[in-house]
């Protein structure tokens, strides 16, 4: 029998299921809320738009409602994240209190990107295969760390990010057997699609879901129910899956894959075998021969077409990022050369395949050998169709850049403007209930824009709600503003920033995040402050110059008096509660860049259709950024401290009030010679009376003592 469908104040409420479960358990009426706005359009299909504040408990909100509409209607709901660090909360956190108030009668399971799990059959042949020193070094990595990861998930466990032979190794449908594979009873991950196509809840990330739409939804089990928390990356995840890119990293990594050791070439050659007449032996190993030719011959291409793409870059001046297919730049000849060359290997491919295939039954292993070859084949495809859409650039829907990687790799990009339709057409308009929450997607109260960027217009009728912190903001957190202070767009701004900031953080010596809109001045300010400062006993951090995001967040974590510069990613995703992380201070207005190629594209769009891009662009995603910024510091009820915007603009100009109506406190203006004194001061008041409330607050009973 099907079981009815809870009432959530019997569950949330006070005296409900959770508060006699869990000893600690907080009610909050804005959970309550929350859930039960979820709920009722899990049942009666629909959707909602519903922004909830940190504190309010969403993850526990929503996924009480999914597991009791799951199990009524016996089918699954999908619940997406953007972050590795959510879906270990629900897994990990929410899951089992779920599981305690509806008695472990469901299931829950984490399915990851293909491209995670490790391949066993791959993994065989390169253990096989004969290895160099970098082969070996991985090897022994992943050996090392296997037995703690029965999942088979790579990223999990921390092996080489050596990206080539990570790819080498990894679940890949264009080279898997399929049942026909000797590992298919172990494999990963067929394991991991089992156990998701079992299970009521499947918690994925949002890149997976599009996935999902790219393959004719056939990596999820079969679903018209999602929830999509943090939302807001949505439409950024979705640009992302419907764009094309193509870097020089990329073509050599195709051609590794096929030639180096342990690559295709090498286990085809191996497994010829003596039953094959030598006069075959020999066809086929002239076809490897051959394109093992044309691979020479792209790689020379591929050099001279990036090689000059950058001299263009360079004598343009640019350092980051230039649109091309219009006016500004043009792509070398060699990228078309580069296509055809790609195209070749594409045939060469296929030819091999046929000559392997004539032969079938007297070489060991056909089957693997005729998958990796179509695998091949198949990725050389899908390049050559890249290629030579970037080389086209003739969609007007699209915009088509270069941009410059790490390791002076050049990207060559494609995405849509906008990806409202996409998102309708392909994922929206396939479910019957859909749910987007965020603690990030108003500005000034409304979810207008956040709709627009989703396409959810027109027919799309989604009901919305903001639902408010339970926080109490107003005594937990000040907001200063020196209003006299140097305008960002002035030269001069770095330079006071610095100094502005030592003398904050010497009078004010909490640990600060301090946060950016660009690397420049981040290296600008950091090579400014950070000697002062340590000679002040300050731990100072540099993203990208003190080592990886993640090392840089354990030192920062561990040290005493710190401060963290960061840039984009800082910005959302940080959790550190109490005194781990005491004023968020942000440097300047995160308003999008204007020139670079999707923000200038989209901005051009806009005006076509006789809008104005600063009110329906810029404005509002620099609120919801400040807002995410913002948002970092006060993650608990007993957290407190200082969010300091260093920008008068926010103050002085005519936009600034959307800012301040977005906050959930008010600013305090300042001048700029008495912010330090004035945030110290604040401190100072508010230690006070939380010390005072404590010597108020009568000591708890705490049994006999021994
Ligand atoms: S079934 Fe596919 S993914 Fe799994 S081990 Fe075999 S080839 Fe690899």
């Amino acid at each position: 029998m099907r079981p009815g469908l809870p009432e959530i104040k019997d569950i949330f409420g006070p005296g409900g299921q959770l508060s006699r479960e869990i000893a600690e358990y907080e009610i909050r009426p804005q959970q309550t809320e929350f859930a039960n706005q979820v709920l009722e359009v899990l049942r009666d299909g629909g959707t909602l738009l519903i922004e909830a504040a940190t504190g309010v408990g969403k993850s526990l909100g929503y996924l009480v409602p999914s597991v009791a509409v799951s199990l009524s209607r016996q089918s699954p709901v999908i619940i997406s994240t953007n972050t590795k660090n959510l879906q270990e909360q629900l897994i990990n956190n929410d899951v089992p209190i779920a599981s305690r108030i509806f008695g472990g009668e469901f299931t829950a399971a984490v399915l990851k990107g293909r491209g995670n799990y490790l391949c066993l059959r791959k993994w065989r042949q390169l253990l096989e295969g004969d290895g160099n020193k970098r082969v070996e070094a991985f090897v022994r990595g992943v050996s090392s760390s296997l037995p703690s990861f029965p999942c088979g998930d790579l990223a999990e466990m921390g092996a080489s990010r050596d990206f080539s032979l990570w790819e080498r190794v990894a679940s890949d449908p264009t080279t898997c057997l399929s049942s026909a594979c000797a590992h298919a009873g172990d494999c990963y991950w067929r394991k991991a699609r089992r156990k998701a196509s079992q299970a009521d809840i499947v918690i994925v990330n949002h890149s997976l879901l599009f996935s999902d739409v790219g393959c004719e939804r056939t990596l999820l089990p079969e679903h018209d129910t999602i929830i999509l928390d943090e939302a807001h990356n949505v439409e950024r995840v979705a640009t992302e899956h419907f764009g094309v890119e193509v870097t020089g990293a990329r073509v050599k990594r195709e051609m590794e894959r096929l030639v180096s050791a342990g690559g295709v070439f090498q286990s085809v050659r191996k497994k010829l075998g003596r039953r094959l007449p030598k006069l075959r032996r020999l066809a086929i190993s002239s076809k490897i021969q051959e394109i093992e030719r044309t691979l020479e011959e792209l790689s020379g291409i591929s050099e001279r077409a990036f090689s000059r793409l950058s001299e263009l870059m360079q004598a343009m001046g640019v350092c980051n990022s230039v649109r091309f297919g219009d006016e500004r730049l043009s792509l070398p000849g060699a990228f078309q050369e580069m296509a055809f060359a790609c195209s070749r290997v594409e045939e060469r491919l296929s030819g091999l395949l046929a000559n392997v295939r004539e032969n079938a039954e007297l070489i060991k292993d056909t089957e693997e050998i005729v998958t990796e070859i179509t695998g091949g084949s198949e990725r050389w495809k899908s390049l050559t169709s890249n290629l030579v859409f970037l080389w086209e650039a003739s969609r007007p829907e699209f915009v088509y850049w270069v941009e410059l990687r790490h390791g002076d790799d050049l990207a060559l990009k494609a995405c849509p403007v906008w990806v409202r339709e996409e998102m309708r057409e392909h994922l929206f308009s396939q479910l019957r209930a859909l749910v987007l929450t965020s603690a990030t997607m108003a500005v000034a109260g409304s979810l207008d824009h956040f709709m627009f960027r989703m396409g959810l217009e027109g027919d799309y009728q989604p009901r919305r709600a903001v639902i408010d912190s339970p926080f109490d903001h107003t005594r937990q957190v000040t907001v200063m503003v020196p209003c006299d202070f140097v305008d960002p767009r002035h030269e001069q701004f770095s330079a006071s920033t610095s100094e502005l900031l030592i003398r904050l953080l010497e009078a004010a010596p909490h640990k600060a995040l301090v946060l950016f809109t660009a690397h420049d001045m981040l290296g600008q300010v950091y090579a400014a402050i950070a000697g002062p400062l340590r000679e002040k006993g300050f731990s100072v951090f540099g993203q990208g110059l003190d080592g990886a995001r993640s090392e840089i967040m354990e030192s920062f974590k561990s040290s005493r008096r710190a401060v963290l510069l960061g840039t984009a990613s800082f910005w959302e995703g940080i959790d550190l509660p109490g005194e781990a992380l005491e004023m968020v201070i942000v440097v300047r207005l995160p308003f999008p860049v204007p020139d670079e190629p999707l923000v200038m594209a989209r901005s051009e769009s806009l005006m076509a259709e006789g809008k104005d891009p600063f009110k329906e662009y810029f404005l509002p995603e620099a609120v919801i950024k400040l807002r995410q910024g913002f948002g970092r510091l006060i993650r608990r009820r007993t957290d407190r401290g200082a969010v300091i915007i260093l920008d008068p603009r926010i103050a002085r100009s005519s936009y600034g009030s959307v800012f301040v109506k977005s906050l959930p406190t008010a600013i305090e203006p300042c001048a700029a010679s008495e912010l330090p004194e004035k945030v110290s001061a604040w401190f100072r008041n508010v230690n006070v009376a939380t010390e005072t409330a404590a010597a108020k607050t009568p000591l708890k009973k705490t049994g006999k003592r021994g």
